[in-house]
């Protein structure tokens, strides 16, 4: 019956939330391990500067002691705040549905999903090696939108570009050129989020597809199909921005976001 029908997409677009969600726990403990190391260690060598300030007469070797003593307390803060920024962009995914919107800087948050993603990766497969590139634009600046869906959606679109990459047919020819490339710009009214992969592209007759709900061409138990037709919901009807896809020049797949900017 219909309501069964429902009742079964529910559990199934559930299942696509945890499941990202998942993804992100993953790149959130073993990214997470890296500024604690940080803190751990300043905080221990700051403990030898004591004792030595403790034990020092020459006032000048005093002074460059406690100078030293501030830029570790600075670096102690600076890998805490990183470690809290990754725990509170967990907590916001987690947290279902709140699509509060907020203005945010844009690059910092395609920044730290790439770093989630790759991380996440990383956690999963001991032997990923897939190199992300970066190009921000300046002048992207603010953009009013709900943080943890948008992340979702860069999650979605990076974690779809590492799988077809893994599938083979790698398109990326020297060893420096990136497998993925996510471009930011700030266009006349609204923002432009590219990100490429030189994979095996969207061949032609799936295009018309890939947006749909529950389709998928990943092995059963790999993909239900439902990351796209999320991400699209969330940009067009959550956001009034567009998705798309587009082959890459030279081959692969670059799926392009646009988010209006509002005066
Ligand atoms: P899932 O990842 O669970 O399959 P999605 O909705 O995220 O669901 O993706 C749907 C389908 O779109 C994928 O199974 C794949 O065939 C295609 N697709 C998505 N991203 C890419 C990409 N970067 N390159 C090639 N095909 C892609």
């Amino acid at each position: 019956s219909l309501a069964d029908l429902k009742a079964a997409q529910a559990r199934l677009v559930q299942q696509e939330k945890m499941a990202s969600l998942g993804m992100l726990t993953a790149g959130v403990a073993h990214e997470i391990k890296n500024p604690l190391n940080f803190v751990t260690n300043f905080a221990s060598l700051s403990r030898e500067l004591l004792d030595d300030l403790d034990a020092e007469e020459d006032p000048e070797e005093a002074q460059a002691l406690r100078e030293d003593l501030r830029v570790h307390a600075e670096r102690i803060e600076a890998h805490a705040r990183r470690a809290d920024g990754i725990v509170r962009a967990m907590l916001d995914h987690a947290r279902s549905g709140g699509g509060e919107r907020r203005p945010v800087d844009l690059n910092a948050l395609v920044a730290e999903h790439i770093d989630l993603a790759w991380h996440g990766a990383c956690a999963r497969d001991p032997g990923f090696s897939l190199r992300v590139g970066t190009d921000l634009g300046d002048g992207v600046g603010t953009v009013e939108l709900a943080p943890q869906e948008i992340g979702r959606v860069l999650l979605n679109l990076i974690g779809n570009a590492f799988d077809a990459l893994s599938e083979g047919d790698v398109a990326a020819q020297s060893d420096e050129e990136p497998h993925v490339t996510v471009t930011t710009r700030r266009r006349e009214d609204h923002i432009e989020v590219r990100v490429a992969d030189r994979g095996p592209g969207v061949p032609e007759n799936v295009l018309a597809k890939v947006f749909e709900p529950f389709f998928t061409t990943k092995p059963t138990g790999q993909g239900i199909g439902l990351g796209l037709s999320l991400s699209y919901d969330i940009v067009t009807q959550g956001h009034g921005g567009t998705l798309a896809v587009e082959p890459t020049p030279g081959g692969g797949a670059t799926f392009v976001m646009t988010l209006p900017v509002r005066a």
